[in-house]
């Protein structure tokens, strides 16, 4: 594992040069990097939290922004939030099934970090940086610190995409693209936008949700601002994820044009029950965003306590299509290595 430190994305000359001192970036400094102070924060005691890991890996710490922490409930050392980012001493159980690479990441890496599993699609890795660790991340091992810089990244994921015309969409992941800031993402969309065989541009972050005011009316400009038609997947798991924050953070992407979605991982304890996911779905329609996929847990080492069987999966799926609209039903998919499009569960 590497540091992912929020300040890699972006050299302390760049941010002088750039006179930025966005309200995000104190935000995303300000963050809850110590287990200790979050569960101050929440009134909570260690003994309440038997399992819990005091001294994860600094590499994949604690890390929680406050506006995401100011959503869970004061004193519950269940809260479905705290779960998704408190260290566990489970993460260090050993099991031959949970891997560092779980979906064949390394085999799909055209170079520099594009990667390209499906057609039409290419994934580029933006940065490693996010703004909150999620235990359950499929990437939370991604060799980042081998990909070398940005802007080595970028030009050579750029000749890749440049010269082949399969490619319609390129994804924005990570880490969390919109770690980057404004300009560094704005000379990146006007060198997609330059690439003639692109039509769509698509950005995958948790930043709506777990750091809301990053979606500046600037950011919504730049996104909706080349002939590429923009998409951003946003990433909750809970309906208590979307306070009023992130419905505005997503209503500006939404008048900006940009159509929202949002991607779900399936976790024990957090939202594997009927009642949680409808809520989820019904909350993110309100706030402006469809359900897109809910994910079967990739099984990546130390996120083996938040599985859920398929059986049980499924059954959730059907009962969801029983008290809801099919558009509010998300796709329930896993990811197969190898696999030519993300694997639907029935
Ligand atoms: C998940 C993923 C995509 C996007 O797949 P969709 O089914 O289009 O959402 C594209 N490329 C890679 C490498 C992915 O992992
Ligand atoms: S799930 Fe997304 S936001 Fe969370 S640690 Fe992984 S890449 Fe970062």
């Amino acid at each position: 594992m590497v540091t992912r430190s929020p300040a890699a994305c972006q050299s302390d000359a760049e941010r002088i040069a750039s006179g930025e001192t966005a309200a995000w970036k104190q935000a995303l400094a300000a963050s809850f990097t110590e287990v200790a102070a979050l569960l101050d924060a929440l009134g909570l005691d260690g003994k309440d939290l038997p399992d819990l890991d005091r001294t994860s890996p600094l590499a994949f710490r604690l890390l929680v922004p406050h506006a995401f922490a100011a959503l869970m409930r004061p004193g519950d050392p269940n809260d479905p939030l705290l779960r998704q980012v408190l260290p566990r001493v489970a993460e260090r159980a050993g099991s031959d099934d949970y891997i560092n690479d779980p979906v064949g990441d390394a085999a799909a890496d055209r170079g520099h970090g594009l990667l390209q599993k499906y057609a039409g699609r290419a994934l580029l890795i933006a940065t490693g940086a996010c703004a909150i660790h999620c235990r359950y991340c499929f990437r939370r091992h991604f060799p980042y610190a081998a990909m070398g810089s940005a802007a080595v990244r970028d030009a050579s994921a750029l000749a890749r995409i440049a010269a082949d015309p399969s490619l319609s969409e390129v994804i924005l992941s990570g880490g969390d693209p919109l770690m980057r800031d404004d300009r560094s993402l704005e000379r990146l969309i006007a060198e997609l936008n330059g690439i003639g065989h692109l039509r769509r541009l698509r950005i995958h972050t948790r930043l709506a949700v777990v750091l809301p005011n990053r979606v500046t009316e600037r950011l919504c400009a730049i996104l909706s601002g080349s002939r590429l038609t923009p998409v951003v997947v946003i990433h909750a798991n809970h309906p208590n994820e979307l306070g009023p924050a992130a419905e505005q953070a997503v209503q500006r992407l939404r008048r900006a044009g940009v159509t929202a979605l949002n991607q779900s991982v399936l976790l024990r304890a957090v939202n594997d029950d009927s009642t949680t996911l409808r809520q989820l779905s019904e909350r993110l329609f309100q706030c402006g965003a469809l359900p897109y996929y809910l994910h079967q847990l990739d099984p990546v080492a130390g996120a083996a306590h938040f599985q859920v069987t398929d059986a049980c999966a499924t059954e959730l799926i059907a009962s969801l299509r029983e008290q809801l609209p099919g558009y509010l039903v998300p796709q329930l998919v896993r990811e197969v290595p190898g696999a030519g499009s993300k694997r639907p569960i029935f």
